[in-house]
């Protein structure tokens, strides 16, 4: 049985992008959404990373890696001045809306996660609001 391996649950709408150094560059890494999410998660918005694993449908650990890998090629990059090319062939998987009655935060699951709790206030009598809702991210 095989694993999805795309999450990409992104909670703002996060655009594929490059970012270039203003001087010769020694090549690129490619950091893809998944990665650039969760590094938002993790270092903007300060979340506990088991909290930002619910947030993307993925294990801690698995949420982890995720982590340690940005970090990894955007040290590189702004050590070695490499570009950083954001966001290349990837699929998005299916998500719904939640929202979380008690404090109010909206977020987004894959489709077929079910172990809901708000990444917020840790509530778990949260509501489904809008089902697929990838619109956006053309
Ligand atoms: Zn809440």
């Amino acid at each position: 049985m095989g694993r999805p391996k795309k999450y990409r649950i992104v909670e703002y709408l996060l655009k594929p992008t490059d970012f270039k150094p203003n001087r010769k560059t020694n090549g690129y890494v490619e950091l893809t959404i998944d990665e650039l999410e969760a590094i938002r998660l993790a270092d903007l918005e300060n979340m506990y990373q088991e909290d930002a694993a619910h947030v993307m449908g993925v294990s801690r650990q698995t949420f982890g890696r995720i982590v340690k890998s940005a970090h990894m090629k955007i040290a590189d990059a702004v050590v070695n001045t490499k570009e950083i090319k954001i966001g290349k062939d990837e699929t998005c998987r299916d998500v719904k809306l939640i929202k979380c009655p008690s404090c109010g935060k909206i977020w987004r699951v894959p489709i077929d996660y079910n172990k809901l709790r708000c990444p917020e206030c840790h509530a778990k009598n949260v509501e489904v609001i809008k089902i697929n809702d990838n619109e956006g991210e053309k």
